[in-house]
C-alpha cells in the first residue's frame, strides 16, 4: 500500500488540497505490485503478513509534522508502514528463526504481504506461542497487545478505582478497540456503573448487550448532556476518553468533584490543524479547577516496565471469557487503505484489523 497524497484531502472538485485539516480519503493510498522481497544478508529473514492493525494514531502519520517524536510521517509515493501486525516467517537466514514461526509487534509493520527484515536483538518482533493464544492469532493485536495494555494501564495508571467506591465510568469512543474493553475492565476493577458514549444504535447495542454496559449513549441522536443525566444519577467519577471535543466537554461539566479523566486519545480534533493535547475551552478548564479533576495525559508507552504483569492479567480475563472483544476485519491488503478511512469514520466495531492472508 503506497501513500499517494500525504496530508491531501480532495475537495469538491476532486481537486487535490495539501491541508493538515481534512478526512482521509481513498485517493490517499493505492495498491501496487511489487517484487518478492530477497534474502541479502545473514540474521534476515522474509515475513508474510497476515493480518494488519489499523490505529487512528496513524492519521498524525499523514501530516508533515506528526507532532511526536516516536513515529514519522508517510512519505508520499513511498509504501506506507503501521504499528502492528502479525505474520509467518516463510524464509530464513537467522538461527533464531525457522520458516512457520509465526511472529508479532505492534511497533512498526510495514503494509506489504511480503517484506524482508534483519533480526537482532533489537528488534520488536516476537515469536507468538499460538498455544498460549488458544489459536487465536490476532489477539496480540487486540487485547493482548497495545490496545488492551492502554485500556488496562490507563484504567490502573489514572482511573483511581476505589473498589467499595461505588463509581460510575463513563468511556467516549466506546465501542472501539480501546473504548470496549476499558469500560469492562473499570467494572473488573470495581466500578458499579459503566456507561458508553457511542456513534450507532448497532454499537449501542453491542455495548449494552454483548459487554454489558449499564447504558449507552449514540452522539449522533438525541442530547448528550440529558442521556448523561439519566445514565449517570449520580455523577460521573471515572472518564475514560478516547475523543475529546463537545463529547467531552460535556461529559466533564457532570463530573464529581475529585474525579478523574483519563486521557487516552482526542479522535475528535485527529483531522484538526491543532496540538495534541489539543486546548480545551476555558469553562471546562474552570470546571476542571474548580472540582479538582485530575486530567492527565496517558501514554502506553511510557508504562513499559509494567507491561509483562498487566499482560498477565489481561490474558486471565480474556481467557477465562471475562473480558470480550470484537474485530471488525477487511479483506485484502488492498483495502488497507480504506479499512483506515473506514475507522476514522466510526465503520468499526472493536479492533479494525486487515486480514491479508491465513498462514
Ligand atoms: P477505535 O477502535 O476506537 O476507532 C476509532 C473510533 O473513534 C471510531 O470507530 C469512531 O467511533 C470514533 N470517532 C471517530 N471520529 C470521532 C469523532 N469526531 N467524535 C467521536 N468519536 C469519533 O480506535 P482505538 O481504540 O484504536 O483508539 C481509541 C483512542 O485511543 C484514539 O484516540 C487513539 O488515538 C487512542 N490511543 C491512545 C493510546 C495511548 O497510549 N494513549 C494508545 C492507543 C490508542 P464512533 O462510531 O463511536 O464515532
Amino acid at each position: 500500500i503506497i501513500s499517494t497524497m500525504q496530508m491531501t484531502n480532495m475537495d469538491n472538485d476532486h481537486i487535490p488540497k495539501y491541508s493538515v485539516n481534512g478526512e482521509p480519503v481513498l485517493d490517499n493510498f493505492y495498491c501496487e505490485e511489487c517484487l518478492y522481497p530477497e534474502l541479502h544478508q545473514d540474521g534476515e529473514v522474509i515475513i508474510k503478513t497476515l493480518y494488519l492493525s489499523v490505529d487512528p494514531a496513524l492519521r498524525c502519520r499523514m501530516n508533515e509534522s506528526t507532532g511526536v517524536d516516536y513515529i514519522g510521517p508517510w512519505e508520499v509515493g513511498k509504501p506506507v508502514s503501521g504499528f502492528g501486525g502479525v505474520g509467518k516467517v516463510v524464509e530464513s537466514r537467522n538461527a533464531s528463526y525457522t520458516p512457520g514461526d509465526l511472529v508479532e509487534t505492534a511497533t512498526g509493520w510495514p503494509w506489504k504481504s511480503y517484506y524482508s527484515v534483519v533480526l537482532d536483538e533489537g528488534s520488536d518482533l516476537r515469536k507468538m506461542d499460538t498455544a498460549l493464544l488458544g489459536g487465536r492469532i490476532t489477539l496480540p493485536l487486540t487485547v493482548l497487545g497495545l490496545i488492551g495494555l492502554t485500556s488496562y494501564l490507563g484504567v490502573m495508571e489514572k482511573g483511581h478505582i476505589n473498589q467499595d467506591g461505588n463509581q460510575t465510568m463513563v468511556v467516549s469512543g466506546a465501542a472501539g478497540a480501546c473504548g470496549s474493553l476499558a469500560g469492562q475492565i473499570g467494572r473488573l476493577l470495581g466500578c458499579s456503573r459503566v456507561v458508553g458514549i457511542c456513534g450507532s444504535e448497532e454499537k449501542c447495542q453491542f455495548l449494552t448487550r454483548d459487554l454489558s454496559f449499564d447504558a449507552a449513549i449514540n452522539y449522533k441522536k438525541g442530547d448528550i448532556t440529558e442521556e448523561l443525566k439519566k445514565s449517570c444519577p449520580n455523577g460521573v467519577d471515572i472518564y475514560f476518553d478516547n475523543v475529546g471535543g463537545d463529547i467531552s466537554d460535556t461529559v466533564i461539566s457532570q463530573m464529581n468533584p475529585n474525579s478523574h479523566v483519563i486521557l487516552c486519545g482526542q479522535i475528535a480534533v485527529y483531522n484538526k490543524d491543532v496540538p495534541y493535547p489539543p486546548p480545551i475551552p476555558t469553562h471546562t478548564e474552570t470546571i476542571l479547577q474548580k472540582n479538582n479533576i485530575t486530567r492527565e495525559r496517558f501514554l502506553v508507552l511510557n508504562y513499559q516496565e509494567k507491561f509483562t504483569e498487566a499482560m498477565q492479567q489481561l490474558a486471565q480475563w480474556v481467557l477465562q471469557g471475562q473480558l470480550k472483544y470484537r474485530e471488525t476485519i477487511a479483506e485484502g491488503i488492498e483495502k488497507a487503505g480504506e479499512a483506515f478511512v473506514s475507522m476514522m469514520r466510526g465503520g468499526n466495531i472493536g479492533k479494525q484489523l486487515v486480514h491479508v492472508a491465513d498462514p
